[in-house]
């Protein structure tokens, strides 16, 4: 027995080190291209994702994203401990919150409606934001092209892709709209004089532009055909979010409902820092939450994980966000 033993011993080790040979002058072939360090990754390319919602086509393209570094100064009413817990129980970094930017560019058979537009030249927020018109050529679409350019609010990572440093129209085709009451506070002259200045400056330079060629939405009205705005104040004083529906499908473009698919879903009543009125933003988050939960609607979030299409589901006192599978095909397919 102990012979036998033996000669399995010898058999293992020398198929070890056969094994071992064969690594090691696999290596030694590959020579300098597998040692050789790799590359860091700095930045994806710009990039797109299509869908249809019935009749029309919708792309997702990205502004970048949009950092807003430790969040304890950007959520009130919860502690920064159980911030930062929400945060490491979702593998998210509790010392960085980022935030997308999902600009959602509809075809509507008749007409190109570009939703948000970024930050622009602007880097309040740091270097990787800005990369609207970079998107929209990889995804093929001219700007002259665009029709029509409906904007959830007037904060300035939604208006600030819209007219150049120097107040020219970037989309010179475009009609703008947006609810009157956004537009009036935050292009009112007598706030940049105050803690709102680089805000009221954006807006002012890229909405004045658009002045002769805007329109102002209303509540429960068509925006264009098959666009319905539904008022959804708070965030802002005139917040809106847009439903859009062709056929038997719909997606609400939910605009800055909830900022984050964790933090202000799973506790909606948590105060977000960036919000006009606090309190009004989380009726309205629970409004909207609850109508596209109970409906089952999709939503396209601006500043969810990329591309920021998913759904809402009740979940407690709160919500939970699934992400919509991409995919690379029209409709996902069925084995053969
Ligand atoms: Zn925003």
């Amino acid at each position: 027995m102990a012979g036998i033993d033996i000669s399995r011993r010898r058999i293992m080790l020398g198929a070890s080190s056969a094994i071992g040979s064969t690594i090691s002058a696999g290596l030694i072939g590959l020579g300098g291209a597998a040692l050789a360090k790799a590359p860091k990754m700095t930045s994806q390319p710009a990039t797109y994702y299509r869908f249809d919602i019935g009749e029309m086509q919708a792309t997702v393209i990205s502004d970048g994203p949009l950092p807003l570094g430790e969040p304890s100064g950007s959520f009130k009413g919860v502690t920064k401990e159980d911030v930062q817990k929400q945060l490491s129980d979702n593998f998210l970094n509790p010392e960085n919150v980022v935030l997308e930017q999902n600009i959602l560019i509809l075809n509507t058979g008749s007409r190109l409606v570009l939703f948000d537009s970024g930050m622009g030249t602007s880097k309040l927020f740091g270097p990787s934001t800005g990369r609207l018109q970079t998107s929209m050529q990889q995804a093929g679409i001219e700007k002259d092209d665009i029709d029509d350019i409906i904007c959830t609010h007037a904060h300035i990572d939604h208006i600030g892709g819209l007219a150049t440093d120097t107040g020219y129209r970037l989309f010179r085709n475009a009609t703008v709209h947006i609810a009157k009451a956004d537009f009036d506070f935050w292009t009112d002259a007598a706030k940049l004089d105050s803690d709102l200045t680089a805000f009221v400056a954006h807006a002012r330079q890229n909405l004045l532009p658009y002045k002769s060629r805007m329109k102002f939405v209303e509540d429960g009205k068509d925006v264009v055909p098959g666009v319905e705005a539904m008022a959804a104040p708070g965030h802002t004083v005139g917040h809106m979010v847009y439903i859009i529906k062709s056929g038997k499908e719909s997606l609400a473009f939910t605009g800055d409902t909830t900022h984050h698919h964790v933090l202000l879903t799973e506790r909606p009543k948590t105060e977000f820092a960036y919000d006009s009125d606090p309190k009004l933003a989380v009726q309205s988050r629970l409004k909207v939450l609850d109508m596209v939960a109970t409906a089952r609607m999709p939503i396209l979030a601006y500043h969810f994980p990329w591309p920021g299409l998913g759904y809402m589901a009740k979940q407690g006192d709160g919500y939970r966000y699934i992400a919509q599978p991409m995919s690379l095909v029209k409709a996902p397919p069925k084995k053969a």
